[in-house]
């Protein structure tokens, strides 16, 4: 019974204790920017017609019990040919190891292990800044982890120099973990051109390409688009390691769905990789589960669900877009003498203000406005009801 004592109160996550502070705040002006969901121009969670319509024809036909390790066989193939393309030679030769996963989270957490695993003496490169739960899941997977530059403050935009000189100078045979679009949390992807160098100089180096894609479709409102960067890895022949999630473009984030694939010589290897990421999960949780699961794959395969979630997944896109653009012409229109021209140039869910801790901390005191320490902004929290109160409070933090 002593041991008990040793137990702590383990350490805060910091987008949760922003939510809990603003639950706690009774202000009738308060907006919680920290969170990373989606919310409607009333500032509510959505449900996409979609999910609703697919809830609606699963119901009654649905198995409770896992019919196989691999999860949803439906939900991988369609992941994949959602990351790499339609008509791409990797779905149609089964090159590739894929499986259902916890979500993103999952799927790193899985691949995270199997890393470890298999390639035991290796470490990941993060990008600096990135998602701050991507420390925890390597670091508990006993993978040590290092940081590769990635964002300017200068700029707010992509520190591209220094990023490919910490390319050239990691040893052979890396690994690197890279947002595929909307980096959370600065909202700053590199260019196609500059997809292609990367992508060139991590052939030189032998690198291996880890892609974390939580916000597919929801950067530029196009799936194929958005998997750009990892189109154009697959062409450059390289064998990569892809994480979906389904949490924020299709609004599922409860339900944990999401896909870990991993690209192999041939369907032989394929096999074997798959076999070993099972293998890993039957310890961990068993199998992953049936309802999210089953949600997406009937929206995936049914192509009026399918159109309907594409045109949802622009609404989405086009509210934040709009906010952003909001934002920008308020903090103008107050006469602020800073650049605000990075709220529309950055992309995704997330905006990186650039406001220091200090003012994040009068925006809070204040204002009851919430946000990370980093000065992220998670765009959907703004509302044409708020953005208004939102640009003149970050004037009087900032002028
Ligand atoms: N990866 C990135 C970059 C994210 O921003 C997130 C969520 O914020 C995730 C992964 C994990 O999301 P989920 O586990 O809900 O799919």
């Amino acid at each position: 019974t002593d041991w008990w004592h040793n137990v702590g109160i383990a350490p805060k996550d910091p987008i949760l204790s922003i939510t809990e502070a603003f639950f706690a705040d009774s202000s009738p002006n308060k907006i919680n920017l920290g969170v990373g969901a989606y919310r409607d121009d009333e500032g509510k969670p959505v449900v996409l017609q979609c999910v609703r319509d697919a809830e609606a024809k699963i119901t009654g036909c649905e198995f409770l019990e896992s019919l196989s390790r691999q999860g949803n066989v439906k939900l991988v193939e369609e992941s994949a040919k959602l990351a790499y393309g339609e008509n791409s030679d990797v779905v149609k030769e089964g090159r590739f190891a894929g499986v259902q996963a916890l979500s993103g989270t999952g799927a790193c957490r899985l691949f995270a292990e199997f890393q470890r695993r298999f390639r035991p003496e290796s470490q990941i490169y993060l990008p600096s800044p990135t998602w701050s739960n991507h420390h925890n899941i390597w670091r508990d997977a006993r993978v040590p982890s290092r940081t590769y530059h990635y964002y300017d403050p200068e700029s707010k935009g992509l520190h591209f120099g220094a990023l490919m000189d910490d390319v050239k100078n990691a040893p052979d045979h890396s690994f690197f973990l890279l947002h595929p679009c909307a980096h959370n949390p600065t909202g700053v992807d590199p260019t196609e051109e500059q997809w292609r160098e990367i992508s060139h100089q991590f052939k030189v180096k032998n690198h291996f390409p880890f892609f974390d894609m939580a916000y597919q479709g929801f950067a530029s409102g196009n799936l194929s688009k958005d998997a750009q960067a990892i189109r154009i890895f697959v062409e450059d022949g390289h064998l990569i390691g892809c994480v979906q999630s389904f949490s924020k473009n299709m609004g599922l984030y409860g339900q944990r769905v999401g896909c870990l694939s991993v690209l192999c010589m041939n369907a032989k290897q394929a096999i074997a990789v798959k076999s070993q990421l099972q293998h890993i999960a039957r310890a961990m949780y068993s199998n992953p589960p049936v309802h999210g699961a089953l949600l997406v794959s009937t929206i995936l395969c049914d192509p009026h669900l399918r159109n309907l979630w594409v045109e949802e997944l622009k609404v989405m896109v086009n509210r934040t877009t709009k906010m952003r653009v909001t934002l920008q012409k308020n903090l103008e229109e107050l006469g602020s003498p800073l650049n605000w021209d990075h709220i529309t140039n950055q992309i995704g869910m997330f905006c990186y203000s650039g406001l220091t801790p200090e003012q994040v901390d009068q925006l809070r005191n204040k204002f009851h406005i919430y946000m990370t320490h980093d000065g992220r902004i998670s765009m959907a929290g703004i509302t044409t009801g708020n953005v208004a109160y939102l640009a003149n409070a970050i004037h009087e933090v900032t002028k």
